[in-house]
């Protein structure tokens, strides 16, 4: 682990690094997944549940960070976290002032080096950084990069086509994080299941979170790890791949991909690297007795 708590791993030719925006105890387990009841941790063991809920307050503990991945062709971002001097609706996610672009630089990775952006989907906490605030205004942060948003997934939140009645928590974000790059003709939308990055990282939808919500596969040497945005967001969903968060918009859809990607972790043996798990944010995913449990990886 760096000093700055990134952690770094390789998979194959390929080095992921965790860079983190924001982490601690954040919302009340049963806000974060409804259907929490204590049974779990009696089920599971204190021990084992204190990891990802904070026992003494009940607060599920969530992380927001982005994953940087060095492929031996590209410098991808997965997910680029709430970004700063954002007006948003929803407390704690707005106005930041986050040194998280400056401790992007120093691990040598400059923003016009970053070829490609891959945001899991179009909430708030996932594309932020996409645009920074530059004398007034939102420009590209990453002004070489392709952004890849499933075209679902933009149709869904682009005001000028779909009703954003309800979505307000969701307010500003497609006009300071979306349009900044899609006007400057940097954005790929892509459609269908599949659509390759490069030739080690894959992305396919894995709806219900977000009607277009996708996920992304890597793939090198042999190794492979999925990024699974926000399938699942507390490592207690993998121990119970029932249980949504509060934030799914369609919950049954939801579910039946959280459990597809658990199935295919532990299939392909992949390392889990979900947008927001508890320390230390990557796991293994192993089948028990008609159900999973995450192992420290
Ligand atoms: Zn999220």
């Amino acid at each position: 682990m760096a000093a700055n708590g990134n952690i770094t791993r390789t998979i194959g030719d390929v080095t992921i690094t965790r860079m983190e925006e924001a982490y601690g105890p954040a919302f009340p387990a049963d806000v974060l997944m409804p259907s929490w009841e204590p049974g779990v941790i009696a089920d599971h063991g204190p021990d084992v549940i204190a990891q990802f809920v904070e026992p003494e307050t009940n607060l599920a503990l969530v992380s927001v960070h982005s994953w940087v991945v060095q492929t031996p062709q590209k410098t991808i971002l997965v997910d680029t976290c709430n970004g700063n001097h954002k007006e948003r609706n929803m407390e704690g996610m707005g106005g930041l002032e986050t040194d998280w672009l400056d401790r992007l630089k120093a691990m040598g990775v400059q923003p016009e080096d970053v070829d490609a952006v891959v945001c899991t989907h179009i909430h708030l906490d996932h594309v932020g950084w996409n645009a920074s605030l530059v004398d007034g205004e939102w420009v590209p942060t990453f002004p070489n990069a392709t952004h890849y948003f499933n075209r679902i997934e933009y149709e869904f939140w682009n005001p000028d086509i779909t009703d954003q009645t309800g979505l307000e928590f969701n307010a500003n974000v497609f006009d300071d994080s979306i349009r900044p790059v899609f006007d400057r003709d940097l954005v790929e939308l892509w459609e269908g299941n599949d659509c390759q990055v490069d030739d080690s990282m894959r992305l396919e939808l894995s709806p219900g979170h977000t009607p277009g919500h996708n996920i992304a596969w890597l793939e090198s040497g042999g190794e492979r790890a999925l990024f699974s945005g926000d399938a699942m967001h507390s490592p207690v969903q993998v121990l119970k791949p029932e249980w949504n968060s509060g934030f799914c918009i369609d919950g049954e859809r939801s579910a039946a991909s959280r459990r597809a990607i658990l199935e295919r972790a532990v299939e392909h043996d992949a390392l889990l690297l979900p947008a927001h798990f508890s320390a230390p944010h990557a796991y293994r995913v192993e089948a028990t007795n008609g159900g999973f449990r995450p192992v420290d990886a």
